[in-house]
């Protein structure tokens, strides 16, 4: 029988949860569906990722205000991807900052990106007439980027570690806290989704450059919020690990002869038992296996993605 076309068919609420970190440091989890988060400045707060529309996001600033209705000033991205940069227009930030490298992605694909998300996971878009159009940052760095919080709360260090997830993602580091928001560069007790990924760089040096923080609070993208070094570095192998099986598996089938579909099937059944009861397993796999598959091809800049080739691929892989 045919699987339903990516998450279309996940129509269920889920239960958010609110954690508090440390003093002023702040993560919202939602059982699989993208985390988003805040640290507070000594006047103003620094948020972390928009989610889908302006409507998801005055969710997530509501529950924000029982804690401090302090103004944002600063509005984090941690890459380019629809259900994490559409609300943004709710913040009223000051500033929006991403890399430099997310700027040129949301510049070549953004369109395309947000077409094809919206079909993948309608459930996340929340009253989406109400985008009023791509987000764009208002400050872009290459590679480095520091806000001062005042008074004794410390500072933000927003930095690039590599090519991972997408071409630009960045990291947010309070030291004062020992807190990392990794977007999706980390997924913890969620699956991975490799689409627009450079799996060789972000299973190496970049999981690396991650681990090198020793973070005691990792929030990632997607799933449960790691609140100890150890649990962070449980999080940072796991995702180490689902992609060295991926690239095991789909560089076998594509040295020895096998075709895309044989690539995920043996895939498939490698990662299932693990991660195969994990949120989106099922939805991202045809789109994570097609990109690395590109990659053994010798592409290196990740294809963009539209609806009809996320149908073509499903129908492929999973239909
Ligand atoms: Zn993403």
């Amino acid at each position: 029988m045919a699987k339903p076309f990516a998450s279309s068919a996940d129509t269920a609420p889920t239960t958010e949860k609110l954690e508090i970190l440390a003093d002023g440091v702040y993560a919202l989890t939602a059982e699989g569906d993208p985390n988003v988060g805040a640290i507070e400045g000594e006047d103003f707060l620094v948020c972390f990722e928009a989610r889908a529309t302006p409507a998801a996001a005055r969710d997530w600033l509501a529950k924000l205000r029982e804690h401090s209705d302090k103004p944002v000033k600063y509005l984090v991205l941690t890459h380019y991807h629809a259900v994490r940069v559409l609300g943004a227009s709710a913040f009223d930030a000051e500033h929006i900052l991403a890399s430099e490298a997310t700027r040129g992605l949301i510049e070549e694909r953004g369109q395309e990106d947000w077409d094809s998300e919206f079909g993948r996971m309608p459930r996340l878009f929340k009253q989406p007439e109400e985008i009023p159009g791509l987000t764009w940052p208002t400050e872009t760095f290459d590679t480095d980027y520091r806000i001062e919080l005042g008074g004794d709360r410390g500072a933000i260090d927003l930095k690039y570690c590599g090519r991972g997830h997408t071409a630009g993602d960045i990291v947010a580091w309070h030291d004062k806290s020992k807190t990392l928001f990794a977007g999706d560069l980390v997924e913890s007790e969620a699956a991975l989704y490799t689409g627009d990924a450079f799996h060789f760089d972000w299973s190496t040096r970049t999981l690396d450059a991650v681990k090198s923080f020793r973070a005691e609070n990792l929030v990632g993208g997607r799933g449960t919020i790691a609140r100890s070094a150890e649990a962070s570095d449980a999080a940072i192998e796991q995702t180490r690990e689902f992609l060295s099986v991926m690239i095991q598996h789909v560089g076998h089938a594509h040295k020895t002869g096998g075709d895309l579909k044989s690539a995920f099937e043996a895939t498939h059944a490698a990662l299932a038992p693990k991660f195969g009861h994990w949120p989106i397993f099922e939805h991202c796999l045809p789109f994570d296996v097609q990109r690395l598959w590109d990659e053994f091809d010798g592409i290196d800049w990740p294809r963009i993605w539209t609806m009809e080739r996320d149908r073509d691929v499903w129908a492929k892989l999973q239909g």
